[in-house]
């Protein structure tokens, strides 16, 4: 039966040591900010928004939530994001995604200026991660990596698949992971074998978006599973992507959804803010 990679006493301690990072801060006179900007009604996005405003507040960093109308222009939201990014007091702009159809999100997300980049989407973090340098990691592949170390089983020289691979999940994970000497397999949607590629994966990261998506047959016994989806059962119910029941009785470590890389993700923003404000105020 396998061990659980339990998010919610992990984040606690990813977020107890963002909060003392910031109660550092405040002790020289520099408030850790954080402004989220969010276009339109998506309840998903404002459930997601109302989580690390609470983050927030639990880490003693200072946080303002800009909530725009859906019908707000491109250009009004760039400009939103240029007057953040020259803003002193804050040391994190994030954009909550999905925006709305009529706004390009890489023009937006391109317009973050870097060293306030708290999610880590602009090329030019990515860029930096991509070549080792010092970075804002994205916050759901570095929770991954901070649940996958947190197992104590070395990643060097493990075989790794990623399944899914958007920008800020499957493709930076795999960056990650090979950064870690992992010898890593990407596989996507049209991956041919994906079954017999996870079956051999001594560490199985799950990205895709589909309920059930991975069963048994494609975890190999004593692998480690991190199911990064989010998605509702057929019984309405939040769960990952990974069948978690059966997938438990062969691996050696999983995570659970709900109770996994969700906090681990936002409990990653709240690191990345603090740096963000050390950056900024030449303590880094
Ligand atoms: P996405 O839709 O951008 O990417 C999904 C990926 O899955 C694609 O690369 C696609 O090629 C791959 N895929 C689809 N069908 C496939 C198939 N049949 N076989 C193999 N690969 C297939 O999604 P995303 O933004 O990367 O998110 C993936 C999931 O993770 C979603 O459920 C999302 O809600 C969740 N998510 C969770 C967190 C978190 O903090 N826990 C953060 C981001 C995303």
């Amino acid at each position: 039966m396998a061990q659980r990679i339990d998010g919610k006493v992990l984040a606690a301690r990813y977020k107890a040591e963002a909060a003392s990072g910031a109660a550092a801060l405040q002790k020289q006179g520099i408030a850790p900010r954080l402004a989220v900007i969010i276009v339109g009604e998506n309840p998903a996005s404002k459930t997601y928004v109302a989580g690390k405003a609470r983050d927030c507040a639990e880490c003693g960093i200072l946080s303002d939530v800009i909530e725009l109308p859906e019908q707000t222009g491109e250009q009004a939201l760039l400009e939103r994001v240029a007057a953040l990014n020259a803003d002193d007091a804050v040391h994190g702009v994030l954009v909550q995604l999905p925006l709305p159809a009529h706004i390009q999100e890489s023009h937006v997300i391109h317009a973050i200026a870097p060293e306030k980049d708290v999610d880590g989407f602009t090329p030019i973090n990515v860029g930096r991660m991509v070549l080792g340098e010092e970075c804002f990691l994205p916050c759901t592949p570095a929770g991954c990596l901070a649940m996958l170390q947190s197992t104590g089983v070395p990643i060097a020289g493990k075989d790794a698949v990623v399944i899914g691979r958007s920008n800020i999940v499957g493709k930076p994970m795999a960056l990650l992971l090979t950064a870690q000497n992992a010898t890593v397999t990407l596989c996507h949607s049209r991956t041919e074998n994906l079954r017999e590629k996870c079956a051999a994966a001594n560490i199985l990261i799950a990205a895709v978006g589909k309920a059930g998506f991975v069963t048994a047959d494609m975890v190999k016994p004593g692998a480690i599973v991190i199911d990064v989806g989010i998605n509702r059962g057929a019984d309405g119910r939040l769960c990952g992507d990974v069948d978690f029941a059966a997938a438990s009785e062969k691996a050696a470590f999983i995570s659970p959804v709900p109770g996994g890389v969700g906090l681990m993700t936002r409990a990653m923003l709240m690191q990345n803010t603090v740096k963000a404000a050390r950056l900024q105020s030449g303590l880094l």
